[in-house]
């Protein structure tokens, strides 16, 4: 083998053999740089004869050819690896599934809410609001609920400490109350919100949900009551063959008071388990808007007269999804809610 041989065979051995680009730069100068060993050749090239100079050259320049092309497969060869090993180290697994915004949605209590206000709206109520911590008048007083009645024991209702006669409402009563302190009939409002009891269990939770209804003018009857909270009910489950019927009951802020049943929603009014085989669920409480209640708020009780009702949405919730406990709308459980999305 000729040395041009020779020196291309080592060329290529050493490039092969360098896996870093920086060393590989400096084993081409060694070959091709202004002192390497082919530029060195290529000099030598003038001290040979006329014709011995052209077959010279020519060998040194195809050993020139081979060994940049050597140089150039092997630089090609670490570019790609080196994408490799950068590719591999910031590997994206692109078979995952994106994490994506939730979207989230209304608590189911909500939706409820909000229906309810709807359809109120829709035949001409108002939405009214009040304070959560209210005081012993709006709360009792006002709505012929006397002093040593029941529902003002310690074990129906949380007292404030160090803030007598301050509590959390036990319904969303004070609210009609209060709207009525500051509205002149004719009044139509629903009373939506939150209340607060000493009372835990499947069917209880200590804060809960209510919805009352008010409606007082000079000619509001009891068959306005059926009419209206029938046509709700209707409304809201939309069974328009749904049923109702008013039962004989006591409220001090209403007179004569009754409980509002409905045709079971399960079962249409024949017996099931939800309805305990009785064809009707109870739903609401309801009445006659008691004089004194009208007194106390300075509204003529002989020139007015109206209803009043009163329900629980979380009740209401639970009948329209099927849910069996209604401890699950507040535990806070995803698993649970995310199900109404
Ligand atoms: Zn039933």
């Amino acid at each position: 083998m000729s040395d041009i041989e020779k020196l291309v065979a080592e060329a290529t051995a050493e490039f092969a053999g360098i896996s870093e680009m920086a060393l590989l730069e400096q084993a081409k100068a060694r070959y091709l740089g202004k002192s390497g060993s082919v530029t060195e050749l290529l000099k030598g090239l003038g001290k040979l004869a006329a014709d011995e100079r052209k077959r010279a050259g020519a060998a040194i320049n195809s050993a020139k050819e081979r060994i940049e092309a050597a140089l150039n497969a092997r630089r090609e060869l670490l570019r790609h690896a080196a994408l490799d090993a950068q590719l591999r180290a910031e590997a994206l697994d692109i078979t995952l599934p994106g994490r994506g915004q939730g979207s989230g949605g209304l608590h189911p209590v909500t939706r409820t809410l909000e229906r309810i206000e709807a359809l109120f709206r829709s035949i001409g109520f108002d939405v009214a609001d009040g304070p959560e911590i209210e005081d012993d008048f709006h709360n009792f007083t006002a709505l012929n609920t006397p002093e040593n009645h029941p529902a003002r024991s310690m074990h129906d209702t949380f007292y404030l400490e160090n803030s007598p006669g301050l509590l959390l409402r036990t319904h969303t009563s004070p609210i009609q109350v209060r709207y009525m302190e500051t509205h002149k009939p004719p009044i139509r409002i629903i009373a939506p919100g939150r209340v607060y009891r000493v009372d835990s269990d499947a069917t209880h939770s200590p804060m809960f949900h209510q919805v009352e209804g008010l409606w007082i003018d000079e000619n509001v009857s009891f068959a306005d009551l059926k009419g209206v909270f029938t046509d709700f009910l209707r409304n809201f489950f939309e069974k328009p063959d749904l049923r109702t019927r008013f039962r004989p009951s006591f409220f001090p802020f209403t007179e004569p008071s009754a409980e509002i049943d409905m045709s079971c929603v399960f079962c249409e009014g024949n017996g099931c388990r939800v309805c305990s085989h009785t064809g009707w669920l109870e739903i609401a409480g309801s009445g006659m808007v008691h004089p004194n209640v009208l007194r106390h708020v300075g509204i003529d009780s002989e020139k007015y007269i109206g209803f009043a009702f009163g329900m629980g949405p979380d009740r209401l919730t639970m009948l329209r999804y099927g849910v069996n406990d209604l401890r699950l709308f507040f535990d806070g459980d995803l698993r649970f809610l995310s199900q109404f999305r």
